[in-house]
């Protein structure tokens, strides 16, 4: 399938080609012939997957005959609207949206908080007929009065799932009011809950269902594996894992805001050039912050599971979990940050016998056993391998230390496959006829993605900063102080 076979103008591939693309990937080949001829659709598909260009390629193709070069506001209403959960995937849709129309008399802009409103008011006031918007911005610019949604034709809710757990189901539910009934409908998102279902029930009109990896299907190219560690020896274990593995750059993830601070703070004591990225470092920490770890810069980045959302950073090779997410879920969108574009990757999660309950549920949502895989220098104590539901796996784990080598303690033990990552038998029929092979993962295309997106922030608009984690606006809470943008040690290697 070429992209001439689906139907685009010639401008638009024309932009295509300019872009070294060479042909559609599968979600671009299912999701444009739908999307050009209105149909509203439902798509399953993680960022990576080339899903931006899935919509926007036929949203142009279709609103090109709206292309004029008239001065007049009022010949550029907004048509087009698209909702994203975050800045920065704002940043890269609208980027998405110039690049591939960038030959079309047809103007776009793209609005989120956290920034001044002003400037974004005069590019409105001009008229645009795409609109790329977080919820609660678009709903500012709305009661501004500054802009009008009646005559949108297409909207599309991309991160859905993403846009739920973050809290904008109101925020969306007024957009909606104020969009025309007749329109079409295009909702993206990585997982399908109930409430995603119960949201496209509301939203999608008789849509067409495009899917094009498994869900929650998770790369070939990265290898999981488990330490099992005491939450006090974590840090610790961490740093041990950094130095001994010569890790040039790793992606950190916490739970909480707090929990980023603390660790990214403790690791440039112990001389590793380190920063946290959350919601709730301001725009020029989170650039900063973003730009030297891309840079390399600085080694590690302590992120929380909404600031990492839609992170495209390339040849990253180590996503570690220094805690488990609450959602397992979210476990898939932070290994995700790695084993992109054909690079390899690793998935360390650093788990203490409390976080049991979320290895598991991860286990359960993945339909693997992870490898389990003691640190020679941090075997954990008797009372953590008897804990509840981990029992046998460690027990195996024992047993297989006597059976392989009787009398000899060894430092580490692997379950699991080469790969690290041991399917179950379920998992390895489906794989055997086929129902995990996913060429987007097997062969993924190189990223275009320009240095460009080095300037882009993370994360969203005003509402969710509070909704991640509320109780750490509490008064008195000690992490509320400023934080320097960077925590670059002076003499690097000194305080070891
Ligand atoms: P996305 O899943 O939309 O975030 O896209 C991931 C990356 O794939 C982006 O850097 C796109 O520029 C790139 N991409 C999208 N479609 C194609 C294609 N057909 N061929 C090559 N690269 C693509």
């Amino acid at each position: 399938m070429t992209f001439e076979q689906l139907g685009l103008s010639t401008d638009i591939l024309q932009a295509l080609s300019d872009q070294g693309y060479e042909k559609p990937t599968p979600i671009q080949e299912q999701a444009i012939p739908i999307i050009m001829t209105g149909c509203d659709v439902m798509g399953a598909a993680q960022t990576g997957t080339g899903k931006t260009a899935g919509f926007t390629l036929p949203m142009l193709s279709r609103l090109q005959i709206h292309a004029n070069t008239s001065t007049s506001p009022a010949k550029h209403p907004v048509r087009a609207l698209i909702l994203v959960p975050t800045r920065e995937l704002a940043v890269q849709v609208h980027e998405s949206v110039k690049t591939y129309g960038k030959y079309l008399a047809l103007r776009s802009t793209v609005v989120y908080g956290g920034v001044n409103i002003d400037p974004q008011i005069e590019v409105i006031k001009s008229g645009v007929e795409i609109l790329v918007a977080t919820p609660g911005r678009l709903l500012d610019h709305v009661q501004q009065k500054m802009l009008s949604l009646s005559k949108v034709e297409i909207l599309v809710l991309d991160e859905a799932d993403r846009m739920l757990d973050m809290g904008f189901l109101p925020d969306i539910k007024q957009i909606i009011q104020l969009l025309p009934q007749h329109r079409q409908n295009l909702m993206f998102s990585a997982t399908f809950s109930a409430e995603i279902k119960k949201l496209a029930g509301k939203i999608l009109q008789e849509p067409v269902l495009i899917e094009v990896a498994k869900q929650n299907s998770i790369s070939e190219l990265i290898t999981h594996v488990v330490h099992p560690i005491e939450t006090s020896r974590k840090q610790e274990l961490l740093i041990h894992l950094i130095r001994q593995k010569n890790l040039k750059q790793a992606l950190v993830f916490t739970r909480t805001k707090q929990s980023a601070d603390k660790l990214a703070y403790r690791l440039v004591r112990h001389g590793i050039a380190s920063t946290a990225i959350h919601g709730d470092r301001n725009q020029l920490q989170r650039t900063e912050a973003l730009d030297s770890f891309k840079q390399g810069l600085i080694r590690v980045l302590v992120a929380t599971d909404v600031a990492a959302r839609g992170l495209d950073i390339e040849d990253l090779a180590y996503v570690i979990n220094f805690e488990l997410p609450n959602n397992p879920e979210d476990y898939v969108h932070r290994i995700g940050r790695t084993g992109r574009a054909g690079v390899k990757g690793f998935a360390v999660s650093l788990v203490s016998k409390e976080e049991n309950k979320q290895l598991l549920e991860v286990e359960k949502l993945l339909n693997t056993k992870i490898c389990i895989e003691e640190v020679k220098e941090f075997e954990v104590r008797k009372e953590f391998v008897n804990a509840p539901g981990r029992a046998n796996r460690f027990e195996e784990k024992q047993s297989k230390r006597t059976t392989d080598n009787p009398g000899k303690k060894t430092s580490a033990s692997k379950r699991g496959n080469d790969r690290g990552l041991q399917l179950n038998n379920e998992s390895r029929n489906a794989k055997r006829v086929g129902k995990y092979e996913d060429p987007l993962f097997t062969q993924p295309y190189v990223s275009k993605s320009d240095q460009t997106k080095a300037d882009q922030s993370i994360d969203s608009d005003r509402d969710h900063l509070s909704k991640e984690f509320p109780y750490h606006h509490k008064k008195n809470n000690h992490f509320n102080r400023p934080i320097p943008a960077l925590f670059v040690p002076s003499t690097p290697g000194k305080n070891k």
